[in-house]
């Protein structure tokens, strides 16, 4: 069985679904198998980062009994695969729980690595998705109102029993009104295992709906991105 990690964070747009969706490509281009599962109903574009259209089915469609798992699995740039999660309040209260935990656990044996793209806060579906990994990279951006809502994340997470792994720091400057690596450290009592810069070739690669990685693999973020990805494959 693969590793399953969740990426979560307290405030939204700290860059979860351009981390998971690079992180994933970059892990596939090193020869892994990789499943992301996109886990935010409200902002589902992960797909739209990965230049994905037309991807109907999802888990959910599968809870229901109404679709077979492998038609919620679509292939995107460099065999990455994305299964659209949706989770939506309405439908996890209809589902059973224990088959949410079956599938999620069929979904692991089929990859070495699942990313799940979680919603921000701690909503229902936030605290759902933090439920389904078995580990939790936060991405947060160095200042102390992101840093503080990713600590109350890190938390329910450990409270759940889902181990957190550490912390990506997205969208660095290194201007001075932003914390340091050891002080987010000290505050999250958690490694911080990635700096990606401010880096406008983030927006262009999405515009373009060609991840990063593919588009631009020479620019700061990506190249903190495949870092990242070395060290989780275990590359060095
Ligand atoms: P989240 O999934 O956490 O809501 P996104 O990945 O959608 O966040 O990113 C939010 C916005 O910030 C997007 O417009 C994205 O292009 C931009 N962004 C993310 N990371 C960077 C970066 N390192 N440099 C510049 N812009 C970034
Ligand atoms: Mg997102």
């Amino acid at each position: 069985e693969g590793r399953s990690i969740v990426f979560a964070s307290g405030k939204g747009g700290t860059g979860k679904t351009t981390t998971v969706a690079n992180l994933g490509v970059a892990l596939a281009q090193f020869g892994k198998e990789v499943i992301l599962l996109d886990a935010d109903i409200t902002m589902a574009n992960l797909s739209l980062v990965l230049g994905m259209e037309d991807i109907p089915i999802t888990l959910h469609d599968v809870l229901a009994g109404e679709a077979d798992l492998k038609d919620a699995i679509y292939e995107g740039p460099a065999g990455v695969k994305v299964i659209p999660g949706g989770l939506s309040l309405e439908k996890i209260k209809k589902a059973k729980p224990e088959r949410l935990r079956q599938l999620i656990r069929e979904i692991g044996q089929m990859a070495d690595f699942v990313l799940i793209d979680a919603p921000a806060g701690l909503e229902m579906t936030s605290v759902t998705a933090l439920l389904i990994g078995k580990e939790l990279i936060i991405v947060t951006n160095p200042e102390i109102s992101a840093i503080t809502d990713s600590l109350k994340t890190k938390l329910i997470a450990e409270k759940l029993g889902t181990l957190p792994l550490g912390a990506i720091l997205n969208r660095v400057t290194n201007e001075k009104t932003e914390l340091t690596q050891e002080e987010i450290e000290a505050i999250l009592e958690v490694p911080v295992l990635a700096m990606i810069p401010e880096d406008p070739e983030v927006k262009r690669a999405s515009a373009y709906g060609v991840p990063l990685v593919i588009k631009n693999p020479t620019s700061p973020a990506a190249i903190a991105i495949k870092q990242l990805a070395a060290k989780l494959a275990g590359i060095r």
